[in-house]
């Protein structure tokens, strides 16, 4: 038996260090994308091969990569923050029906933008988390739900209490997950569709936010996806009184 012990912490020390290699990899490969095309039309400015259209053209291009390294690496500090335990504020009691209201309200232009509607139910329910954890957590879902859409579709929050329990549901119409991906879009940089998830701006990093988030506040997260037909991500909290 203690050979076996010896032997599995061995595997799972291999195991810890073949993922911060590849982390390593993923985000010097995602870095490099962006400050290529900084450099690019940087330079070709700088050598007066810019016509002046160019030059707002170019000017935009290096705005819009310079945006999302700043989001790129404020999504990799918060993921070793949450590493680390050093996560932030202390915990409190957070009423999930109010800060799931506030995240509506503050994702319902982006929403119209899509042609999607976004609508929000339940009442007021209590949770015992991180403030930023809990708005993250809600904005990443949200977001995900309304990104990954389609015009016309439909995005539902619902805030309620089941049981000992309290739930989170959003609900999308949205281009669904093909099986074989469900349980990898929680790993870090995964994304499903490479191409949409970067045209929209995203890092791959929102669902292993998330998932940090829901593991550190004693959590789960489960989902339920069918392509063509929509996305329904649940997430239980443990009830605590008012
Ligand atoms: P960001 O870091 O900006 O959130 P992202 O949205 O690409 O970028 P995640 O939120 O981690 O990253 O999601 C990972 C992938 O899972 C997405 O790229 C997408 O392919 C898939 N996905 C997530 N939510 C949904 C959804 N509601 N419907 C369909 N696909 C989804
Ligand atoms: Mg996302």
């Amino acid at each position: 038996p203690i050979a076996e012990t010896i032997r599995r912490q061995h595997e799972d020390i291999v195991k810890s260090a073949r993922m911060r290699q590849d982390f390593t990899a993923n985000v010097s490969h995602e870095l490099k994308t962006p400050l290529t095309v900084i450099s690019g039309y940087s330079e070709l400015m700088e050598n007066g091969m810019a016509t002046p259209e160019d030059v707002t053209r170019f000017s935009h291009e290096i705005h819009k990569n310079a945006t999302r390294l700043l989001t790129l690496i404020n999504d990799i500090l918060r993921l070793s923050e949450l590493d680390t335990g050093n996560s932030g504020p202390d915990f409190e009691k957070i009423n999930l029906y109010e800060s799931a209201r506030v995240c509506v309200s503050m994702l319902s232009l982006n929403a119209e933008k899509h042609d999607v509607s976004l609508s929000i139910e339940g009442n007021p329910c209590y949770v015992y988390a991180g403030k930023q954890m809990i708005e993250e957590l809600l904005y990443n879902l949200t977001d995900n739900a309304i990104r990954y859409n389609e015009p016309g579709g439909t995005v539902a929050v619902e805030v309620k209490e089941e049981g000992d329990k309290v739930v989170l549901t959003v609900k999308d119409t949205g281009i669904g997950i093909p099986k074989e991906h469900c349980n990898r879009i929680f790993e870090r940089f995964y994304r499903v569709d490479k191409s949409r998830s970067k045209q929209t701006g995203g890092t791959g990093l929102g669902l292993a936010i998330v998932k940090h988030v829901v593991e550190q506040i004693g959590a789960t997260i489960s989902l339920q996806s069918e392509v063509g037909q929509g996305t329904e991500i649940q997430v239980e909290f443990p009830l605590i009184s008012e």
